[in-house]
């Protein structure tokens, strides 16, 4: 039987043949031949050929360009068709709105990318998601009945059976509000909720730094922490979906108080929200001297701007972004012990500003993992910088759209009960 999201990344025992054929093809972006699909699913070229010849009636994979010459002739790609629909990926960030929209072959066609405060609650906030998704439509000239689903992030743990958040430390006014539901209904259209770092997970794994490494974790440093662990090819969610929540995992047992009440928090020390905290105390010191203080609005001041000063090269700024990475390190050492992950990225808004934060978490960890975990694990920046989760949700989408698209065939309906 299929998870409700559908189809997963990697495929476990019950996937029908056509399930893990379109997943594979889906995944290889750069086309499959029919070839390769009977090779990598040991199925026999007839059998491949009857259930492609039925996707492709059914508008969802058509042969596009020519591949390689094999044994004196080109072998025609498979491929997703573009045309067979749309989706939407919605980054809901505690200061920050991205939406993407794409095609069925998860090409971007246009985004939208705003500021955002996510303490407003959920009625405001997701007002404000709906019009700007309609804004996204109508500059495409589409309407919600193209829209074959949407797949959204929020930074909170996610109940799943639910479709809403409990709890979330940076989501006041969110406690168990339906938001799967209350957008499903709004939009008529289906919805799939997920944790923002897990999504930058998926979204990494599918299409950015993390191709083909089955074992990985995505660390989200924006104005929280979180991680996004992808064990042996799963989203690995935990028994009640908030595995992941490294931002609160203490790290200095007499550190500052964390947005969740704890003292010490990783958040609380390496968060954006924390990274801006600092800076603003550094400007204050009048025995600092950096170039912070030029600032305008020092009330306003975030962690980008800290990393620009830092970039630029201010020694103050520099300081306080290598302090959050060797905090930061310690937290992933301890999840490196636990999970011997193949590759670690690191996305949010912070890391996009590449080795100057990757060097002192790089160095903190090697300090501290055991030396079987880290001999091959490579800590690398988000390929996909700010769209990691936006397109983590678009692979959630797209798996609904699909799934839906090939139901309407009876024989894959029977295949995967
Ligand atoms: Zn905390």
């Amino acid at each position: 039987m299929l998870s409700p999201n559908g189809f997963l990344p990697k495929m476990k025992g019950g996937f029908s043949n056509k399930h893990a054929i379109l997943s594979l093809i889906r995944f290889t972006p750069e086309g499959m031949s029919r070839a390769d699909l009977a090779r990598q699913l040991g199925l026999s070229r007839a059998a491949i050929t009857s259930i492609i010849n039925g996707l492709i009636e059914l508008g969802v994979v058509r042969e596009s360009a020519v591949g390689p010459v094999t044994g004196g002739r080109r072998s025609k790609l498979l491929g997703i068709e573009p045309k067979g629909g749309y989706v939407v990926g919605v980054d809901i960030g505690a200061t920050h709105l991205g939406l993407l929209l794409t095609d069925l072959s998860a090409q971007v066609l246009d985004e939208s990318e705003s500021k955002f405060d996510v303490s407003l609650g959920a009625e405001i906030c997701l007002s404000k998601v709906d019009e700007l998704l309609h804004q996204l439509l109508s500059r495409a000239n589409l309407d919600l009945e193209d829209i074959c689903a949407v797949g959204v992030g929020v930074p909170g743990p996610v109940v799943e059976q639910a479709g809403g958040v409990i709890a979330p430390p940076i989501m006041p006014g969110w406690d168990h509000f339906p938001i799967r539901d209350h957008l499903a209904a709004l939009w008529n259209c289906p919805v799939a909720l997920n944790n923002d770092a897990e999504l930058g997970a998926l979204g990494e794994w599918a299409y950015g730094a993390g191709r083909g490494e089955d074992h990985l974790l995505y660390i989200k440093v924006g104005y929280g922490v979180g991680a996004g662990l992808l064990i042996d090819g799963q989203v690995y969610r935990g028994a009640t979906g908030s595995a992941g929540e490294i931002g609160h995992i203490t790290v200095d047992d007499r550190g500052p108080i964390c947005t969740c009440g704890n003292i010490g928090c990783l958040e609380a020390l390496a968060g954006g929200r924390a990274i801006a905290e600092r800076a603003k105390q550094a400007i204050r010191d009048a025995n600092q001297r950096t170039q912070l203080s030029l600032t305008n609005s020092v009330d306003g001041l975030t962690a980008v701007d800290v990393a620009a000063a830092a970039e630029k090269g201010d020694l103050v700024a520099q300081a306080i972004i290598t302090e959050a990475g060797e905090y930061l390190g310690i937290a992933i050492a301890n999840l490196i012990n636990i999970v011997n992950p193949g590759m670690v990225i690191v996305g949010g808004g912070v890391a996009r500003m590449g080795d100057l934060f990757l060097e002192p978490i790089r160095s903190s960890v090697r300090k501290r993992s055991l030396e079987a975990a880290v001999e091959n694990l490579r800590i690398t920046a988000a390929m996909l910088g700010r769209r990691s989760t936006g397109m983590g949700a678009v692979v959630q989408a797209l798996s609904i759209a699909l799934q839906n698209l090939t139901e309407s065939s009876s024989e894959l309906i029977k295949e995967s009960l």
